[in-house]
């Protein structure tokens, strides 16, 4: 039987990147198997439902490069794949559990419920209290029928048989299980005859033909109630094989990362940027600090999986190749921003020049930079050993494309000596004159400049960097001077003598 795996987010809000790591692991599997992977939308509850966060989690999933097989927007047979569009379906499956006796009709009202659980503060619909509440258990059948025709308000529950060893084997963590006198009777169908999570969920994977479940850990718990449907239903042959992903972790300290971890430590926890109705509800993405998506990938495969080797470097065909179930681990693990940028700098510096052009574009157009391929290539080719996010091309880069803004004060000072105020006149006079403007012939220009006048390189090349660049961090001297061109060098080093005699405080009047 061909593997199909699904990913089954609700569309509460951003999907943080624990929702994306899910998806990864799922994407891995089904392709490592040759199987299907399946974007389901689970969207049965309507009050929890934001406008917008479908089309998150769907742009999320294309920037990571995340593409489902099937699924809402994607296509496929089995759909519709948003469970709002199935809600039809769901009913009669809970009506034959009703019929088997796996499922009962409750009438109970939802004050009279509120003033259980005020008279006792654990109250829980299960098998020790459903004998003296009102529903098909308690009531004669006559009594509900009357109800049903009358219309009145209802739900559906499992019939939770108490006594039972639950067992499921999750292939992460082995044998679990449940006590199915400690697990109540989980509505299944609403008043307003909407599924709940766990009725359309099961109904789904099933009729979907999924295999496997892989999803985070806090959904444990519920797999006891999804098993005990699976039996209801008479599916247990082809009930799927359960694996529960480890938690991922707060960067320091304990419990698991939240959406407000990203801004308690300024840093992204979310695939992509997500405008909320509040500041409070928006947040940053990876995409918007400046990531590639494949650092991402490789930063989140990590968190969770390991290899099994010291290497760490894997590209989404590595990681189909090498991904297995056994080798993701139960214990938690942590979210480290700090390896996040350790690999965007690996892959930034891996990618081809006219690869991080492309990347470097936008964000040049949002700062009405000059766009042109070759420039673009070229400011590349200079930064990017030097970069962390891709913003910084056009952020520590920005004196490739515009004048400098600021100069290293400390450091002109320190260089600068108005001895060689003549010497610097000279030298951008000789640029000026310079036929060949390329890196090599002005290094060897500059050289033979320096030998004439028995001065030393270092003499001079930081005051050539600082008067391009305001900074010693720039890429070599020469690559910027022939990347800006002999006009706009000339002119910054004439702006540069400037500010040296300045700082030094030497001007002439
Ligand atoms: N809708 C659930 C969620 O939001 C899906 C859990 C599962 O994969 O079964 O994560």
């Amino acid at each position: 039987m061909s593997v199909r795996v699904r990913f089954a987010p609700s569309p509460t809000g951003a999907l943080h990147i624990g929702g994306v790591r899910t998806a990864l692991y799922n994407y891995l599997f089904a392709r490592k198997n040759k199987g299907t992977f399946i974007l389901r939308i689970e969207d049965t509850d309507q009050n929890r439902l934001v406008p917008g966060a479908e089309d998150y989690i769907i742009e999320a999933l294309k920037w990571t490069g995340l593409i489902p097989d099937e699924g809402v927007g994607f296509g496929g047979d089995k759909g519709p794949y948003r469970q709002s569009d199935r809600k039809d379906l769901y009913k009669k499956y809970a009506e034959q559990l009703v019929e088997h006796g796996h499922a009962y009709y409750a009438f109970d009202t939802p004050e009279a419920l509120d003033a259980q659980r005020q008279a006792e503060a654990n109250f829980t619909y299960n098998h020790q209290t459903r004998d003296s509440l009102i529903n098909s258990l308690t009531l004669p059948p006559n009594a509900v029928q009357a109800k049903l025709l009358a219309g009145e308000p209802h739900v559906i529950r499992l019939k939770v048989e108490p006594g039972q060893e639950i067992h499921i084997r999750d292939l992460i963590r082995g044998d679990v299980v449940f006590q199915s006198s400690e697990l109540d009777d989980k509505v299944l169908l609403k008043a307003d005859s909407m599924p709940t999570y766990h009725l359309a969920n099961i109904v789904d994977d099933h009729l979907m033909g999924i295999t496997h479940v892989i999803r985070g850990e806090e959904w444990l718990p519920s797999t006891a109630h999804h098993v005990l449907l699976y039996r209801g239903f008479g599916w247990t042959q082809t009930m799927p094989q359960f694996a529960h992903l480890p938690l991922i972790l707060k960067p320091v300290g304990n419990g698991k990362l939240s959406k407000r971890d990203g801004a308690k430590f300024g840093i992204p926890v979310f695939p992509i940027a997500w405008q909320g109705d509040t500041p409070e509800d928006s947040f940053t993405g990876f995409r918007e600090a400046g990531f590639l998506p494949q650092a991402v990938i490789n930063f989140m495969a990590l968190m969770g999986w390991h290899p099994g080797s010291d290497d760490e470097i894997f590209s989404l065909d590595e990681l189909v190749r090498q991904f297995s179930i056994e080798h993701i681990s139960k214990s938690g693990a942590r979210f480290d921003y700090e390896k996040a940028k350790w690999f965007n700098q690996r892959y930034i510096q891996a990618a081809t020049d006219a690869e991080l052009a492309g990347h470097i574009r936008p964000l040049a157009e949002a700062r009405g930079y000059r766009t042109d391929a070759a420039f673009l290539t070229s400011v590349a080719t200079l930064m990017k050993e030097r970069v962390t996010f891709l913003s910084d091309f056009v952020e520590q880069g920005y004196f490739l494309f515009e004048p400098v803004s600021a100069y290293d004060d400390a450091m002109a000072q320190k260089k600068w000596n108005p001895a060689l105020q003549p010497v610097f006149e000279a030298l951008i006079e000789m640029l000026d004159q310079t036929p060949a403007f390329d890196a090599a012939s002005l290094e060897a220009a500059v050289k033979q400049f320096m030998q004439e006048r028995g001065l030393k390189p270092g003499d001079i090349f930081s005051l050539l960097r600082l008067s391009l660049a305001g900074t010693m961090q720039g890429p070599a001297v020469f690559d910027m001077a022939e990347l800006l061109g002999k006009a706009d060098t000339v002119l910054r080093l004439r702006t540069a003598l400037e500010y040296f005699n300045r700082v030094a405080g030497t001007t002439a009047p």
